[in-house]
């Protein structure tokens, strides 16, 4: 004899198997496209176009998302690469966010032997090109899913200049990120795990000193030297960096350091990097960095000018949607090789300095879990997670111990590997995003969680000010 269920059970049940249908059709319809998006994708990383140059790589990922029906607004925040495409209406407010460019001087084919596709050109080391593509995948599997009748709106951030161009700064700067209630986007490496981790903070700047040219053995006591300066100033940080906290790191090069030795130089020049997991402490250290370029200019009788070219705040974690991404990744789950895949695999670890500690075979996993993790990188995604709860999910789209921005890497993104990992972060953003149109509770505690972590009374405020996008920093 059939039991019957009570009325009101009966409706719960039928709403979630209605859910969960939903669910099962949004994956299907990413992986239905597998073939389009792997095109996409292999289309942009054979462009492999650098920072706030990506003409051809932003174009494409705009007439895709018109092609689905986003209304398409290009040239945002005053750089031409920079694109918010939009779909749907009203509340929430929910951002996926896309990468495209590349990075010099990695150009590579897709083969576990150093082989550039075009010698010193650029190279998608850092997976851009899955990056902007995984998150289309993701998007206009969104798309269909909201005029299927749910409420809410769904934009598409087209970011230029991850690497090194603080891009997103800028489209924060603009306002762009104001109304938005969260922001979902991912990155690619080399296992699959969504932890709240954090990143290093990086002020980035170039010093210019000034001096007097004179004849360096007729003359000298006519001539300040603009190379003692920059020497002076190296020497001083290089002292300071006892007095800093252990995890900063700091990095410089000469990028001018006179014409010849027999004339003193009127003019040096030096970049430099300086990285700390807080901002707040990152921007006293610059301070320190900027006294020391001030101190060698008055010491050597130089004068000396600066310019920030980029600055980007540590990641703000966010505990709670971490937790929601990582329930869907392991719904989703890893993915195996074919015995080619195998084969490129070995084959390109053989090539690395150091011998990896994740097998093959680890991708097919999903890691754990971790909270307070730093990755030593530095990523312009951080100056979005202070403004807007953001959530991210790393999927193994590089061999097993392949580090980013290598050329191993670029063959890695550039080959069925690179695709199938990005097949799993387009779904995991997929169901992520679904949850956050679905149950407002998930942008609540999102929320309440970023304003407890933020602080009362937190102003967030960039280096850059109110200074224009370096749009020629790669040129
Ligand atoms: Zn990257």
């Amino acid at each position: 004899m059939r039991r019957r269920l009570p009325a009101a059970l009966m409706v719960v049940s039928l709403a979630s198997l209605h859910a969960a249908d939903e669910r099962d059709t949004v994956l299907q319809g990413i992986e239905s496209r597998r073939a389009t998006y792997a095109d996409i994708a292999k289309q942009i990383w054979t462009f492999a176009e650098v920072g706030y140059q990506e003409q051809k790589s932003s174009t494409l990922l705009q007439q895709q998302l018109r092609a689905a029906g986003f209304n398409v607004r290009a040239g945002v925040a005053d750089i031409p690469t920079a694109f918010v495409a939009t779909v749907g209406s009203g509340k929430p407010i929910v951002a996926i966010v896309g990468e495209f460019d590349a990075l010099p001087g990695l150009s590579q084919e897709p083969v576990a032997r150093r082989s550039p596709v075009v010698a010193e050109a650029a190279g998608h080391g850092c997976g851009h090109n899955l990056l902007g593509t995984g998150a289309l995948a993701a998007a206009i599997a969104i798309k269909e899913w909201l005029a299927a009748g749910h409420p809410g709106t769904l934009r598409y951030y087209g970011t230029p200049a991850e690497e090194g161009g603080s891009g997103k700064v800028y489209m924060v700067r603009a306002g762009l990120f104001s109304d938005v209630d969260a922001v979902v986007t991912w990155h690619p490496a080399d296992h699959n795990e969504a932890s709240p981790s954090s990143s290093l903070a990086n002020i980035t700047g170039k010093f210019r000193f000034h001096g007097v040219a004179a004849h360096a053995a007729a003359a000298p006591d006519h001539g300040r030297s603009a190379l003692d300066a920059v020497e002076a100033m190296d020497y001083m940080v290089n002292m300071m960096r006892e007095h800093v906290p252990q995890e900063t790191r700091i990095h410089y090069i000469i990028t001018r350091g006179g014409a010849a030795p027999n004339v003193v130089p009127d003019f040096a020049e030096a970049y430099y990097y300086a990285r700390q997991p807080d901002m707040r402490i990152l921007d006293g250290i610059w301070d320190r960095i900027v006294d020391a370029a001030k101190g060698a200019a008055l010491g050597t009788g130089t004068t000396m000018d600066f310019e920030i070219t980029g600055a980007v705040w540590n990641v703000l974690p966010n505990k709670y949607l971490s937790s929601v991404m990582t329930k869907n990744l392991e719904r989703i789950g890893g993915f195996g090789y074919t015995p080619e895949e195998v084969k490129f695999a070995e084959d390109i670890r053989k090539t690395l300095t150091e011998t990896p500690t994740a097998a093959i075979g680890s991708q097919e996993k999903i890691q754990p879990s971790r909270v307070g993790a730093v990755g030593s990188a530095s990523t312009d995604l951080a100056d979005v997670s202070w403004n807007v709860p953001t959530v991210s999910v790393n999927a193994a789209t590089f061999v097993p111990g392949v580090p980013a921005h290598s050329w191993q890497a670029t063959a890695c993104a550039g080959s069925t590997i690179g695709v199938k990992g990005m097949m799993v972060a387009a779904k995991a953003m997929a169901l992520t995003t679904m949850d956050l149109f679905t149950d407002p509770s998930h942008i609540q505690k999102a929320r309440a969680e970023f304003d407890r972590t933020r602080g009362p009374g937190f102003v967030y405020k960039t280096r850059l000010a109110d200074r224009k996008p370096a749009l020629d920093y790669r040129k």
